[in-house]
């Protein structure tokens, strides 16, 4: 991480775990033990339904909420999906998009993850944007290549002043869940590398500024290792962000 040009943001996403009824006691211990981080921004992605007491139980605190998905569309017949606006109104403030889950089963496109990013953006969420090879990909030696185009096209349209509010993180498929994790010198290449698509596409400054998460198998163990690399600037946190002393320690970790 480098302090000095970017906010270090450590984020859980619970994917489909917990249950509403969990967040009151998740939420009293998290706060708890993680009160006294003041360098890096924490928030906890949780499923749509349990977002209202999430909002609550996380209120007055820097711990901030965020959801998993969202729709491409503003509003209208659109049965089951959830907008922009309506998680903004919540109290929502970030939204993971393009997760590799989302990719794989539930088919979603490059195109539809830059839909999803602009609608974030025109309600004022920050999207958390994930990108990663598959292990297939990256034994084929595409990694940089398919990272940059995921890159290029999630960011397709996006005007240089929306840049501030995007996350990008860096999440190997092939490291999510397995409990593999990528060595912190293979996450901070390729999240170096995202950095200069970034230039690129926005000039030295935004691509500076940028936050750029590691994401895959991160848990208390780990966590330091990668932290300590220039271009990590915090994590997208899985499995251990279920357990709140765990990811609690995560946030410690990049509290340093
Ligand atoms: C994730 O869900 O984005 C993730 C990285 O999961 P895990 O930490 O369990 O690998």
């Amino acid at each position: 991480m480098n302090r000095k040009y970017r906010k270090t943001v450590v984020a859980g996403n619970f994917k489909m775990n917990l249950l509403p009824s969990d967040i009151k006691e998740y939420s009293e211990t998290l706060r708890q033990l993680s009160g006294k981080a003041r360098h890096c921004d924490m928030l906890v992605c949780a499923p749509f339904v349990m977002l209202p007491q999430a909002v609550k139980a996380f209120k007055d605190c820097r711990i901030a909420v965020g959801a998993q998905n969202l729709s491409d569309k503003e509003s209208g017949a659109f049965t089951g999906e959830v907008s922009a606006n309506q998680l903004r109104d919540l109290g929502v403030k970030y939204v993971i998009i393009g997760h590799s889950e989302r990719r794989a089963y539930y088919g979603e496109t490059d195109e539809l993850v830059n839909a999803k990013v602009k609608a974030a953006l025109g309600a004022q969420l920050n999207p958390i944007v994930c990108v990663g090879e598959t292990l297939k990909q990256r034994e084929q030696g595409v990694t940089e290549e398919l990272v940059s185009m995921q890159v290029k096209l999630a960011l397709y349209g996006v005007p240089s002043d929306k840049m501030r509010h995007v996350i990008i993180a860096y999440e190997p498929v092939w490291a999510i869940g397995t409990g593999k994790t990528a060595t912190a010198e293979d996450a901070n290449e390729i999240c170096n590398k995202i950095r200069s698509v970034i230039r690129g596409l926005y000039g030295a400054r935004i691509s500076r500024a940028v936050t750029i998460q590691y994401g895959g198998s991160v848990n208390p163990k780990n966590a330091a290792e990668l932290f300590a690399m220039p271009d990590i600037d915090g994590a997208l946190v899985g499995g251990a962000s279920l357990n709140p002393s765990d990811f609690a320690a995560i946030i410690e970790a990049a509290n340093q």
